[in-house]
């Protein structure tokens, strides 16, 4: 039964023996059905979602649920997710109904769509300023605790942008099922859009079942692994890599110079061959005939059985697997849409929009490697990597603001980045601004309005230690968010909408997502911004970014990185 927060009721008492439930659950593959488990619980928004909107009622006779909804909830359930709404209820503050109506319409609720694991309801009204109402993130965070699981491992259903703001600030992954009343803004910002109820279920079963691998006995010996690209797409493959190594004897990353520092620290990689693939490259090199026998020399003296090619949408796995073939490695998986012919040995393919660590995921899975179940499919970094941070960096707790991206478009436009920094340290945020060498012209302007400037002083692994000691990143879509979400630190993203947010926003760690999502230069995939102005980023107000960090639970002059919320998963370490 349903809990109003903070009007009195006790807290539920099941929670201990829900937590126990979720262990075994964890522990025992057949009970949890999915090896790699993506996500253990639903949280659904009530009204809009779940039933039709009656606005303010207490009516148990007017609830009706939206077409389909006890089918796909069922699905839910028979496949092992836990269940709970989240509501807000401001009537219950404005006074236009009880709790007891209040009680009677979740019952009637229930009664027509089966039980849930957990009701959380925000009772406040606006003004109240409490930390549950959505958008705030309390109610997915107090779900997740009561399910015995983490944020990060919920997925949340709503009909409204402060549903999807809720799920992300809190880490959880989102699904807006719109209705007429939905901002045509909402819908473009959204990490993933479904049509009804239903087909929101069975995106959330699809993306569950693509990553999860069939139970294989570990391989012996050598797999190769590709991740060509740039830090960022290697550290999004990093699931993917660490489901890879869980079964083999020695995983051997081939990446290009610049995914390099982010292949160093990434668990479960014994070696690494750098080696430049003039057709990935952008710019472009001539295809030098000896540098490819060179190339193809090198992959065959590894005596790999079997190789993995990760790739982003865009790119073919198939110039490669053919000197992986010359290389006589005996079985080659890739996802390819193109006709692979004798190329590879598994050929996937990926719905289009899921999340990039979750389309490498499937193709780790679909060669036959899944997470053990004792490892989460977030990003991770090996902490034993880190290097000490740059001298006077200052106490943990502060604010890193990285304006620059090696992707024009998809930078923090500097006259932007130099407003947040004088709004932030204004309102007591101690701002360290970075940037790599190139950059230092850009972080000493940017730095200039009140922030501390370590452009210049810091090569990927530095900059992961001074994230890592952060209260929030402050950040364009570029490889240090996902650093950040790797290290489980915030990130208010400023997101230029060029490529898609749900496939490469900040993947499971609590985000902001500001900037004009339906900007002309959506999905356009441009490196340099085709609209005159950059208004897509230009036009955030610098203090979004405060309300963000406040959404965050990131407060302003803390010593320490002060977490408002329950942790995120612990990060680093781990694994050779
Ligand atoms: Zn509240």
């Amino acid at each position: 039964m349903f809990t109003p927060r903070g009007v009195g009721n006790p807290p539920p008492v099941r929670r201990d023996h829900e937590r126990d439930q979720y262990r075994s659950a964890r522990v025992d593959p057949g009970a949890g059905r999915f090896p790699c488990g993506l996500f253990d619980a639903v949280l659904l928004d009530r009204d809009g979602t779940l039933i039709e909107d009656v606005p303010y009622n207490g009516d148990p006779e007017k609830v009706r649920p939206v077409p389909g909804a006890r089918e796909a909830l069922d699905r839910l359930r028979a496949a092992g997710l836990r269940l709970a709404v989240v509501s807000n209820q401001s009537g219950l503050a404005r006074g236009f109904f009880t709790v007891e109506d209040l009680r009677r319409v979740n019952a009637r609720v229930e009664e027509l769509l089966g039980p849930f694991d957990s009701w959380q309801i925000c009772p406040h009204g606006e003004p109240d300023g409490c930390v549950c109402r959505k958008p705030a993130p309390g109610l997915v965070h107090a779900a997740a605790r009561a399910l015995g699981t983490l944020p990060t491992r919920c997925v949340l259903v709503g009909d409204i942008g402060a549903d999807m703001i809720a799920a992300a600030a809190a880490g959880a992954a989102g699904v807006l099922v719109p209705t007429p009343a939905t901002r045509a803004a909402e819908v473009a910002a959204a990490p993933a859009v479904a049509g009804d109820l239903p087909d929101a279920v069975t995106q959330i079963l699809r993306r569950i079942h693509l990553v999860a691998a069939p139970a294989a006995p570990p391989r012996r010996g050598t797999v190769l692994v590709a991740r060509s690209d740039a830090a960022g797409d290697v550290l999004v493959t990093g699931p993917a890599i660490r489901a890879v190594a869980a079964g083999a004897q020695r995983l051997v990353l081939l990446c290009g110079p610049r995914g390099r520092a982010a292949a160093e620290l990434l668990p479960g990689v014994d070696e690494i061959v750098e080696w430049p693939l003039p057709w990935i490259d952008a710019p472009a090199a001539a295809v030098d005939p000896g540098d490819m026998r060179g190339l193809t020399d090198r992959l065959a003296a590894l005596g790999a059985q079997e190789a993995v090619v990760f790739t982003s949408f865009h790119q073919s796995p198939l110039p490669l697997a053919l000197l992986l073939r010359m290389a006589g490695i005996p079985r080659i998986s890739a996802i390819s849409d193109d006709y692979p012919g004798t190329l590879l040995d598994v050929r996937h393919r990926v719905p289009v929009g899921v999340p990039e660590p979750e389309r490498a995921l499937s193709l780790a899975a679909a060669a036959g490697h899944a997470l053990p179940a004792d490892d989460e499919p977030g990003l991770r970094l090996r902490a034993d990597r880190l290097p000490p941070v740059p001298a006077g960096t200052g106490e943990p707790g502060y604010v890193v603001l990285h304006p620059g991206s090696s992707v024009e478009s998809r930078a923090c436009p500097p006259e932007l980045a130099t407003r947040i920094v004088r709004v932030l340290s204004a309102a007591g945020y101690r701002v360290v601004v970075t940037g790599g060498p190139g950059e230092r012209e850009l972080t000493a302007r940017v730095a200039a309005a009140g922030g501390l400037d370590l452009g210049g002083c810091t090569g990927l692994g530095e900059l992961a230690a001074v994230i890592a000691r952060a209260g929030a990143l402050v950040v364009g879509n570029t490889g240090p968010a996902h650093l950040a979400a790797a290290l489980g630190i915030p990130v208010v993203s400023l997101f230029a909408p060029t490529v898609p947010f749900g496939q490469w926003g900040p993947y499971r760690v609590p985000t902001v997502r500001l900037g004009d999502a339906g900007a002309a230069c959506r999905d356009t995939r441009a490196t340099r911004c085709p609209v005159p102005g950059h208004p897509c980023l230009s036009a955030v107000e610098p203090g979004r970014v405060l309300e963000a960090l406040r959404l965050l639970g990131v407060p302003a002059d803390a010593s320490e990185p002060v977490v408002a919320w329950p942790a995120v998963p612990a990060t680093g370490g781990v694994m050779r």
